[in-house]
Order: C-alpha cells, then structure tokens, then sequence
C-alpha cells in the first residue's frame, strides 16, 4: 500500500555524509529511518528532516541488537555509515576507533543477513594506506606501517569491514557493496576531528592564520557531499555493484598549501566583512609530529582511480573545488550567524 520507492535504514545517518544522504533519499521518494548515538553526528544536521513524513530518528547505537534488529527488519536496504572517523581521533582514541568500525559493522552484517538485506557498506581510501601508487585502483595492494603507530589500526578496522562485507557476501549471498569513500566535503562538516577544509574556513572567517601541516606539499583530492551522495544513490540501484568495491571520489587534485590559498580567496569574495591578514599571517606551517603524534606519518598524495563506478554506473563528480569551498564558507556564515 506504500507509495514509498524503498526503505532505508541509514546508520549515522545524523554525521556529515549521514544526513546529506538522508536528504537526497527523501526527495527520491524514499522512506528513511536513521540510527545515530550523536558521538560525532549532531541532531543538528538532521534537525530540519524531522517533520517529513518519511523520515524517522532513532537515537541509539548500532550495537544495541534490540533495536538493530527491529530496524534492520523494517528496512530494504542499508547504509551503513556509522564509524569512527577521522585521524585526529584516531591518535587520540584508538580504542574507541577499532571497537566501534570492527563490532558496529560486525552488527550490522549479522543483522543484515538475518532478514537478508543489501547493505551498502562505506569504507575509505585510508585502507590504500602509504602506497605511493597514482591513482589508487580499487584491486591494488595495501601498504601499512606497524601496529605501533595508531594510525594504521583505523586502516586495518576498515580493511576488516572489508573483508567481514565481502564475505558475508560470498559465503551466504547477502547483497554487499562496498564504496571506499576519498575526502569529502560539504556544508555540515565539522573540523573537530581534524578534517582538513571545515579547519581551514573557521581559522581564516576567524581572521587567520591557516594551520597547515608539515610543509603543505601533500595532496588530496576533495569531492562534493553532494556528489557523493549521488554515487551512493546509482550505486543502490545497480544489481551488478554487489560483491564489489568501489572508489568514491573526486579526481580534482590540490595540494594542502594551494587549498589554504583557495580558502583565502573564497573568503575574500564570500566574507568581504572579514579583514584581510597580511600575506605573512596567513598561514603557520605545523610540523606533524607536534600536529598528531611523535613519527607520525601522513600520505603524500591520494587521488582516486574512479573508473569502476563510472563505466558501471556512468557516475562522476561534478562540482569543482572552488564552488564547494564557496558553499563551506557560506554555511559556516550562516551558522555562526543563527548561534
Ligand atoms: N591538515 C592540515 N592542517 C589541518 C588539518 C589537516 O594541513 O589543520 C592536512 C593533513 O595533515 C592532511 C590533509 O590536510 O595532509 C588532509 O587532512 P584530513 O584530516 O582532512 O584528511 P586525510 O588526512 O584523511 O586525507
């Protein structure tokens, strides 16, 4: 008797990339529960869904059985986002990372595999780990440093959602697809946990300096929320997806240096109310282990091999860099503005 085109059940559907989905979702006509236990989502960014009609909230954690399983019943398919991200928290907190990615997934499969649901299982490009390989092919090997540095364990809790997906999906036929998720970016994200652009826009609508770690020579490649998200939606209704593993990403690639300049000109034509540094108070170069942690080790470069989902799905980016940055820093305006 449903209208609904299908129901998802969204797991940290209240985070960043969570509640952009959730969005997106709704205005395909689908029905969208979310589960979120606010550790690093925020009621916040789903505040303004709670009126729809097909949307519902539950706040709770995905390791919580009862409930998962009463949820994973009612839905058709899940994405499964909920996670532990972020490398500033992983130094920080590695406990809290590895339990979280490794038994939160761990619940969810079982869960999904006793109504046999799809799940759409997020991952990302930190599994590649230091491999210098350009671009990153979703079949190349894993390069990892020592289980000493704690940066690597978020690597291996990921690898381990992985491998937990793909072989729940070979050995009992449940639908899993796996989508390795590169930096994203968008209106919602917070800096709190060390991301890169929310950082650079509230220190420079702060009047500066940027902090840019080590000497800024390191590269990434920044996709749009919202090209993400329309990934994930071509990818849900693509039969020939499941089993398989996926680059998410975009191929536009800056160095940390070149984006911080970037913000800078964003600012200068979005928050023409914010004065100005002179050049030399601009940026402050952080050495990286006083950053995160003695020895730690960043990644030079990371740029997508998104060929896969392309010919699969005829998916790819659209939105460049610039304009995405514009958006950031308008949000943050208007957020700082209502606070
Ligand atoms: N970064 C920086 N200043 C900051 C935060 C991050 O220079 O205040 C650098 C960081 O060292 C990395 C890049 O920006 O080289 C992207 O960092 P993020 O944590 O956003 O993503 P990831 O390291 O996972 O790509």
């Amino acid at each position: 008797m449903s209208s609904v085109r299908g129901r998802a059940l969204i797991t940290g559907g209240a985070g960043f990339i969570g509640s952009h989905l959730s969005e997106a979702l709704l205005a395909q006509g689908w029905q969208v529960t979310v589960i979120d236990n606010l550790s690093t989502g925020r009621y916040e960014n789903i505040q303004h869904l709670s009126s729809e009609p097909h949307f519902k909230a539950v706040i709770d954690t995905i390791t919580h059985e009862v409930v998962l399983d009463r949820l994973a019943g009612e839905c058709d398919v899940i994405f499964h986002l909920a996670a532990a991200v972020g490398v500033e928290l992983i130094v920080r907190d590695p406990v809290r990372v590895i339990e979280t990615n490794v038994l939160g997934t761990h619940a969810v499969l079982q869960a999904a595999a006793r109504y046999r649901k799809k799940v759409l299982l997020a991952s990302t490009s930190e599994v590649y780990g230091k491999s210098n390989k350009v671009p990153f092919g979703e079949d190349d090997d894993r390069v990892l440093g020592p289980t000493t540095k704690a940066r690597w364990s978020y690597s291996d809790s990921k690898a381990v959602d992985e491998f937990l997906g793909l072989a729940y999906h070979r050995q009992t036929g449940l639908p899993v697809v796996v989508f390795r998720l590169f930096n994203t970016i968008g209106p919602r994200q917070t800096g709190q946990y060390g991301m890169v652009v929310p950082r650079f826009v509230r220190q420079a609508l702060s009047g500066g300096p940027i902090t840019v770690y080590g000497d800024g020579s390191q590269s990434r490649c920044f996709c749009n929320v919202q090209d993400t998200v329309r990934a994930l939606l071509q990818l849900v209704e693509t039969p020939e997806a499941v089993g398989r593993v996926f680059n998410v990403g975009t191929v536009e690639e800056v160095t940390v240096l070149e984006l911080a300049q970037r913000v800078w000109t964003g600012v200068e034509s979005c928050a023409p109310t914010v004065k100005m540094p002179e050049p030399a108070g601009r940026m402050v170069f952080i050495p990286y282990d006083q950053a995160y942690e003695p020895g730690f080790e960043d990644m030079q470069r990371r740029v997508p091999d998104i060929s896969r989902i392309k010919r699969l799905t005829g998916w790819e980016p659209r939105i460049p860099l610039q304009q995405t940055l514009e958006q950031v820093i308008l949000d943050m305006l208007s957020r700082s503005a209502t606070a």
